[in-house]
């Protein structure tokens, strides 16, 4: 399976090359040129299967012609052995057709463990093959670095560094990364915020002539293929559990940079009958204005209680339009020049095919704290905030009760003690056992200046041999 650049501007590039990078040279994102579909007869024949057995059925298509299908099915069998439940998405029901899909029995406890473990897995497998070492340079605001993180720790040919905004990062999130005791590890506090990180680490990718010769760096963000991959994965299991594929369901989907719900997207494409994917937003709300009212307008970030869906422009949004304009990377070239100046405009054509299966819902802190608070008192459930967003898109957008409507819950409360607090409950969320002692283990991180030399020079003599 060959990948194309969503700019148009690139030859088709293997799979390899694709998880090896990070954005295409033209500066869109890789896509596959075409899309592997399965018959509702095939689907329906999985319904018995594993969470592992059934990933390998859905991954298959996208890595026949990369690795031997035995290597495959270790990698994944290994990815998700980390995971603490046995089902490792397991479905609850809320009332009525109301489900949540929990996301979060992973190391970290967010569904980024999803993509993370198994990229983690994937890269030092093929990295081992090509007998290389790369660099993982990444900024996170929270869920992103310690998923990436647990994901890399035992990587032999894996060196990570991962920018967080010192003193801006919750202390559950930050520990999550500090706390892990590895050569390969280093953490980095920047002094400066969140956007300050990723424009370091942005301007890192596109000059790395401060790495030695042959080390390169690797983005594990969701412009990563690789991730964007095993999410289609639980859009699948949720289906099966609940009577698919003859019948449909519908999803609403915690939203931030579209990672998550963008493979739910592609699980629609490669068979799966899906009624309606709802876009959750906060209140960092430019996806619903956009499905909406068609106003894509860009306007000041703010900080909410649900902070990995702070994010104003959504890098895999572009994925989506891709498609919604045939593939013609002119014009996603020139969509995403407006969009970087202010604004864009879709076509009526373009959002109207949008709208056949997405819609989309707005909640802002307040509205989240209600919904945590009401859930938890009429059902005794515990929600995190993101998934309380969710969970308020998919109680507005549902089509009615026929049909089941699955909220992903994409984190585990304990990792968001503020906002659950806002909401009433009396003590902190507790963390899982494994985690318990989170706030025993010793930390280790490195505070620098926000200055990409002063960075550089860290990253340059921290590289193992
Ligand atoms: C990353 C994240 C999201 C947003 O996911 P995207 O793929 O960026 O849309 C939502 N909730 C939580 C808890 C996250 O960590």
């Amino acid at each position: 399976m060959k990948f194309v650049s969503t700019r148009g501007g690139v030859e088709p590039k293997s799979f390899e090359d694709v998880i090896l990078t990070g954005l295409a040279p033209d500066g869109g994102l890789f896509v596959p040129e075409t899309l592997p579909r399965f018959s509702e007869e095939e689907i329906a024949s999985w319904s018995s299967l594993s969470y592992q057995q059934l990933a390998f059925k859905v991954m298959t298509p996208f890595m026949a012609d990369f690795m031997p299908l035995k290597d495959l099915q270790q990698l994944i069998e290994k990815s998700y052995g980390t995971f603490r439940h046995e089902e490792i998405a397991p479905l609850v029901n809320t009332g009525g057709n109301q489900w949540i899909m929990e996301l979060f029995h992973g190391p970290t406890l967010a569904f980024k463990d999803f993509a993370l473990q198994f990229l983690g897995n994937l890269l030092d497998y093929t990295l081992s093959k090509r007998q290389q070492k790369v660099v993982i340079m990444g900024a996170t605001s929270g869920d992103t670095g310690s998923a990436a993180i647990e994901g890399c720790r035992r990587c032999e040919n894996i060196d990570i560094f991962i920018l967080h905004p010192h003193e801006r990062v919750s202390d559950v999130q930050r520990r999550q990364m500090t706390t892990v005791r590895a050569d390969n590890i280093h953490n980095i506090a920047l002094q400066g915020n969140f956007d300050d990180c990723q424009n370091l680490v942005k301007a890192s990718f596109s000059d790395q002539s401060f790495l030695p010769d042959g080390r390169q760096l690797v983005a594990v963000n969701s412009i990563n293929w690789a991730r964007i991959m095993a999410q289609i994965v639980y859009y699948f299991w949720a289906s099966l559990r609940l009577g698919g594929p003859q019948k449909t369901v519908s999803f609403s989907v915690p939203t931030g940079n579209f990672g998550d719900i963008f493979a739910g997207y592609l699980a629609s494409k490669m068979g799966l009958p899906i009624e309606r994917l709802v876009i959750a937003t906060n209140q960092n709300d430019i996806l619903h204005r956009c499905l909406s009212r068609n106003d894509h307008r860009t306007l000041p970030l703010t900080e909410s209680l649900a902070p990995s869906m702070d994010i104003m422009i959504s890098s895999n949004f572009e994925r989506l339009l891709f498609d919604l304009y045939d593939r013609d990377g002119a014009v996603i070239s020139q969509l995403m020049k407006d969009a970087k100046a202010g604004s864009m405009m879709l076509s009526d054509k373009a959002l109207t095919k949008a709208r056949q299966l997405f819609a989309s819902f707005r909640c802002d802190d307040q509205g989240m704290v209600d919904v945590i608070r009401n859930t938890y008192e009429n059902t005794g459930y515990l929600l995190d905030p993101h998934t309380a967003i969710g969970l308020a898109a998919a109680k507005e957008c549902s089509s009615g009760d026929q049909i089941p409507m699955i909220t992903l819950a994409t984190a585990h409360p304990a990792k968001f003690p503020d906002a659950v607090k806002r909401a009433g409950y009396p003590n902190d969320p507790e963390l899982p056992e494994h985690m318990a002692d989170l706030f025993e283990r010793e930390e280790r991180f490195t505070v620098l200046g926000n200055n990409a030399s002063e960075v550089q020079k860290f990253i340059f003599g921290n590289l193992s041999r």
